[in-house]
């Protein structure tokens, strides 16, 4: 079970460790694309931990869907909208509910990747977010299926996207900026896909805690 108050917590923790890594997704990006990564999704964060008081009281669809407005109205770029995108799916699938068990979980954060996958059109090996947020969609799925509990699914989870994250590397980039470069897009790790990796990240240690 994830409650509010545990996905206003939530959403704290990414901020703080989208501030604490933002020099580090921004070299990142500095490698592969414009070096702005880092600095996009501290600025969004920054905004959407500035509005989360004003709707604190609210059902988590409410909560998830005023991030996804802030995301798509102050992040540039492509994480923007991709974001924002995210934010939007996972709020439908959390109208009006103020705890979800882990079955609506894992529908939230599928609902999440389709709305990345519908509006950015990247596949999977594409060196995208995708690649750290699809195998996490699958693992966690898969841990249901097991009968695991929403933390032990949510550890599964962030154990594929991290295997995610380090598969991008050497993937030649089909999408977004990074595209661009062609062959010199491999060896570096993606920077949206680390982004990505530290909000699963930060849900599981809310979790956790
Ligand atoms: P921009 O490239 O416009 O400067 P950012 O630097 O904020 O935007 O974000 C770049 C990240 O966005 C990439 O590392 C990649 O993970 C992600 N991205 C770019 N295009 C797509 C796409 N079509 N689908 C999914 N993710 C994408
Ligand atoms: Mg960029
Ligand atoms: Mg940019």
């Amino acid at each position: 079970m994830v409650n509010k108050k545990q996905v206003l917590q939530w959403l704290q923790a990414f901020a703080t460790e989208i501030e604490q890594n933002k020099e580090y997704l921004t070299e990142l990006d500095a490698a592969i694309g414009d070096a702005d990564h880092g600095i996009n999704m501290d600025r969004g964060f920054k905004k959407v931990i500035s509005q989360l008081t004003t709707v604190a009281d609210q059902d988590i669809g409410s909560i998830l869907k005023t991030v996804s407005m802030t995301l798509i109205t102050s992040v540039g770029g492509a994480s923007g909208p991709l974001y924002g995108t995210l934010f939007l799916r996972a709020s439908t699938v959390a109208t009006g509910k103020h705890e979800l068990n882990a079955q609506e979980l894992g529908e939230l954060l599928q609902a999440g990747l389709d709305g990345v996958l519908q509006r950015g059109r990247a596949k999977l090996g594409d060196k995208t977010m995708v690649d750290v947020l699809s195998p996490a969609v699958v693992a966690f799925g898969q841990a249901l299926a097991e009968n695991m509990d929403t933390l032990a699914a949510m550890q599964q989870a962030v154990a594929a996207a991290k295997k995610g994250l380090q598969d991008t590397t050497p993937m030649l980039a089909k999408k977004g900026r990074a595209s661009y470069l062609g062959e010199r897009s491999v060896g570096h790790q993606d920077p949206g896909a680390t982004s990505s990796y530290l909000m699963l990240k930060s849900l599981l240690e809310t979790l956790e805690k």
